[in-house]
């Protein structure tokens, strides 16, 4: 796991000029929703150290951003709908805009990235 989060931290700080990722949910992982997500917190929180270690070394700016609700707005609109796990692609009622769902959160992730 550490020898994969170093190879992908290192060529993303070599490959981009900015990296933008999502903040921890730290109010969920207090919760304590299980093993497995705990590990998953624990794995990302490591990973954001690692980039954000590596990113100094290269000039490469890391941004966090708020991670609530990226799945459920809209990236052209803004509009939020509701969107169980299930649902796969995101077709906004408002606007319109249809694209997939992970690639709308991506989106949202990266204006969220940018100041506005
Ligand atoms: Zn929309």
């Amino acid at each position: 796991m550490l020898d994969y989060q170093h190879k992908l931290t290192t060529w993303l700080v070599k490959e981009y000029d900015a990296v933008f990722v999502e903040d921890l949910d730290v109010a969920g992982m207090l919760q304590g929703e299980g093993n497995a997500r705990n590990k998953q917190d624990a794995a990302w929180r490591q990973f954001i150290t690692l980039l954000e270690y590596k990113s100094d070394l290269y000039g490469t700016h890391v941004v966090q951003v708020e991670a609530r609700g990226t799945t459920k707005e809209c990236a052209s609109c803004g509009v939020e709908t509701e969107k169980p796990l299930w649902v796969r692609e995101h077709s906004c009622p408002s606007c319109g805009f249809e694209t997939d769902r992970d690639v709308n959160a991506a989106m949202n992730v990266l204006q969220r990235g940018f100041p506005n």
